[in-house]
């Protein structure tokens, strides 16, 4: 199976590029409450992240959209993440 790797920054001061692995989810659902929850902890106007499945390793990761947070949304995951508590 293929390693699933995201570029996560850049050591300071070096054109060193730092990757780390994606998590990989077994099913959609649980990368969708995963997106959820690192939306809420990132808040409104972060990036937002969505649940995808992916080519490579046919399982699920989750991943910038290009899109930010809107305070709907967050009040919408807030609500129905309680529910998983
Ligand atoms: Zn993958």
């Amino acid at each position: 199976m293929s390693v699933c790797e995201t570029k996560f920054g850049s050591i300071e001061g070096t054109n060193e590029v730092v990757f780390k692995n994606k998590i990989k989810y077994d099913t959609l659902d649980i990368a969708i409450i995963n997106a959820k929850k690192n939306n809420i902890r990132y808040g409104i106007g972060a990036p937002k992240v969505t649940a995808y499945k992916c080519a490579k390793c046919n399982k699920f990761h989750i991943g910038k959209n290009g899109n930010k947070i809107t305070e709907k949304e967050y009040k919408k995951w807030l609500t129905e993440l309680k529910s998983f508590r």
